[in-house]
């Protein structure tokens, strides 16, 4: 059976130095790509780069164009049109762009005991213990009074400084470590550490926090009451790593589900006239429900849809959008449980994906009696099992952890509403939602040549 093969047992070496390679690829778009809106730029900057035009750039399109539309920089489609008509259906790879992660509040300085701190609300499901004691680095934007963008970007870079969120040292840590793991660091305590030296020379209350706004001002040009109007994460700092004496894993934030990102944008980018008109999605909001005018709940897809055959066809009948979608078949390209050596109770080993053992599919994740999945048809879990196969690709199954045990839902549900075929497919992790999420470059490799396979399906 399938299931038994390692993606090592199968990759020679040419292919093996391939895998290595696509991972460092791999490594640097995480780097870069360390919140929904640097994605988007990555993404767009390397689709351009391989002839991809904004649907707002052209006036029409066929066979073989490639086009892409961004939704207010945080969620992206990219096409590359097909030869058969846009209403026999597409073959779309949906991942999401956002991860877990801390956001800063609307007003979120302070100063205490001589420290300048922000306070935060974390985005997604997070185990709030593992954000503190790590070093962060904040990314996002500031829209100033005069409506400027400002770009922050600081903590990725050697020569960066990093913020952090405290924790209490063992020996006064009684009281914490009674607690509940849930309840041993609250919410209100992620506030990160942004500054120690006062404000030099002046009778000013809060004079450490005075020296921060000084210096946000004059180096990035913003006000406190800017921070109203920004978006600012704060993030694990620093690259991607190679993990083991092998290296045959890859630690890094964000992986959850910017490995599926890549990997699909790589299939994609490769395309060059395939049957059907192949489809990337990346949406954003996914880790907090999709809801949102970028989220899956909305309709960015069937918008990017109608946008297409208009083009080609000069066609604004909404029945046309209604086939191409309800002929789709789709992956829900998102990352996998991987069975865990230090907590094997929580999946059942015979169904739960292990790392190294190639790509993911998951008829169905969701909770407690398959709440909140679609649950895809047999038959289309058939088909995907033969295009793989038939690729040579490494593949495994997967589930969302034990029965009864928790689980959780992707955006295949929310793609299914248009009635098309819709499959959850990507690679294993561990450690998911940590600062540290571990993939194997097996997986990654394998994930990529199954995108590959199932955009140039033609059946
Ligand atoms: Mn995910
Ligand atoms: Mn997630």
């Amino acid at each position: 059976m399938e299931q038994e093969k390692t993606v090592w047992d199968v990759l020679d070496g040419k292919q093996r130095d391939k895998a290595f390679e696509f991972a460092d690829g791999y490594r640097q778009f995480l780097n870069r790509a360390k919140t929904e809106r640097l994605a988007v730029e990555a993404i767009i900057s390397q689709a351009k780069s391989r002839g991809f035009h904004s649907i707002e750039e052209v006036k029409d399109a066929k066979p073989g164009d490639k086009l892409y539309y961004s939704f207010g920089g945080k969620a992206l489609c990219l096409a590359v049109l097909g030869k058969k008509p846009l209403d026999l259906g597409l073959r779309i790879i949906g991942s999401h762009l956002d991860s877990p992660r801390l956001d800063l509040k609307q007003r979120p300085l302070y100063e205490e005991a001589g420290l300048a701190l922000g306070k935060t609300h974390y985005y997604g499901g997070i185990k709030k213990y593992q954000w503190t004691t790590v070093p962060l680095a904040l990314h996002g934007v500031v829209i100033t009074e005069a409506g400027d963008r400002v770009k922050v970007e600081i903590g990725e870079n050697e020569a960066d400084p990093v913020f952090t969120i405290t924790d209490l040292l063992p020996h006064l840590a009684k009281e914490q470590m009674d607690k509940k793991i849930r309840e041993a660091v609250k919410g209100e305590g992620l506030n990160i550490l942004l500054g120690s030296i006062p404000l030099a020379g002046q009778e000013v209350k809060e004079r450490v926090k005075a020296n921060l706004l000084q210096a946000l001002e004059s180096r990035h040009g913003f006000t406190e009451e800017d921070l109203v109007s920004a978006e600012l994460e704060a993030v694990p700092a620093g690259p991607a790593r190679m993990v083991g004496l092998d290296r045959g894993l890859i630690g890094g934030y964000g992986q959850d589900d910017r490995a599926c990102v890549y990997t699909s944008l790589m299939a994609l980018l490769d395309m060059e006239n395939p049957d059907f008109t192949a489809l990337a999605l990346f949406s954003d909001k996914e880790e907090t429900g999709s809801d949102g005018a970028t989220g899956m709940k909305s309709n960015l897809l069937e918008d990017f849809v109608a946008e297409l055959i208009y083009l080609v066809s000069g066609s604004s009948d909404g029945i046309g959008v209604r086939r191409a979608l309800r002929r789709s078949q789709a992956l829900s390209a998102d990352a996998a449980v991987a069975f865990d050596p230090n907590y094997p109770d929580v999946t059942d080993k015979q169904n739960t994906a292990c790392l190294g053992k190639g790509v993911a599919i998951m008829k169905y994740s969701g909770i407690a009696g398959k709440y909140d999945t679609s649950d895809a048809n047999a038959e289309f879990v058939g088909e995907v099992r033969s295009i793989l196969n038939q690729a040579g690709v490494v593949w495994q199954t997967g589930e969302m952890g034990k029965v009864d045990q928790g689980g959780g839902g992707t955006i295949a549900q929310f793609m299914a509403r248009y009635g098309m075929e819709v499959l959850d497919c990507g690679p294993a992790l561990l450690s998911i939602h940590s600062p540290f999420e571990l993939a194997s470059v097996g997986d990654i490799f394998m994930t990529y040549l199954a995108y590959s396979a199932f955009f140039g399906s033609s059946s």
